[in-house]
């Protein structure tokens, strides 16, 4: 077995057994697999594994590799995520080449993506994210404002709306981990619970990452995204 292989044995064990602790069915919890900074072989091996959801933060990145991987695995269908911060110049390539986006925090990027995302493909998944833990120089939306600008968003004809997405400031601790996480659950739960025309897919959190996916998966997120965890440690900090 490839380390590879291995890694996203033991993430998914991992997963399993924080449902157990919750509760849980681990149905329940997708896992994204962040491969960041590692190639496209990376990404093959992982998919050899039975892994089908990936996460990129870098959007020419991105695109490259998704080319790279259609082009070595034609017909096999994976979901490729955007979950880095994107600027409005960067909208059109994410548009069309992704499946899913978790960083929509303002109403100028979900209109954009909506008026690009080419007719042939089925609607962009997104997510508003979520600015949790209040950091000023954070992106996200302020938690006060994510209801109106879900509304908004879910207006958009080729935009699905799917959820929340957050990154809490790292805390050691599994308790203060859990805290800030339930936050997010809860502003998630006052949004679902609305029901309204344009929320009937709002049915993801993604919250957790490899080292609080256990805190995540206790508080209620239903999708984690681990990089470290599967392919080890980025070398590179991309810009
Ligand atoms: C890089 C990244 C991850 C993965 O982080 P790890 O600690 O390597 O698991 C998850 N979410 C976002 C938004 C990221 O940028």
């Amino acid at each position: 077995m490839t380390t590879i292989a291995n890694n996203l044995q033991q993430v998914l064990a991992a997963i399993a057994r924080a449902c157990a602790a919750a509760g849980r069915d681990p149905a329940g919890v997708r896992l994204l697999a962040v491969s960041k900074t590692f190639g496209a072989d990376a990404v093959l091996q992982a998919v050899a594994a039975g892994q089908r959801d990936f996460g990129e933060n870098y959007v020419q990145e991105g695109v490259d590799k998704i080319a790279a991987v259609r082009a070595a695995l034609p017909g096999v269908v994976l979901q490729w995520h955007c979950i880095g911060p994107l600027q409005s110049n960067k909208t059109r390539p994410v548009a069309e080449h992704f499946d899913w986006v978790h960083t929509v925090d303002r109403l100028k990027i979900a209109e954009r993506l909506s008026a690009q995302r080419p007719a042939n493909l089925p609607s962009l998944q997104v997510c508003i994210q979520v600015n949790i833990d209040g950091g000023p120089t954070k992106s996200g939306v302020a938690p006060a404002d994510a209801l109106a600008l879900a509304r908004d968003v879910a207006k958009l004809p080729r935009l699905a709306l799917r959820g929340l997405m957050a990154i809490p400031d790292h805390a050691p601790q599994f308790e203060a981990q859990l805290a800030v996480h339930t936050r997010a659950r809860r502003l998630f739960d006052e949004i679902a619970a609305l029901r309204e025309p344009g929320l009937e897919a709002f049915d993801t959190l993604s919250l957790g990452m490899t080292a609080d996916l256990e805190a995540a998966i206790r508080a209620g997120g239903t999708m984690v995204r681990v990089g470290t965890g599967i392919f080890g440690g980025r070398s590179y900090p991309a810009a």
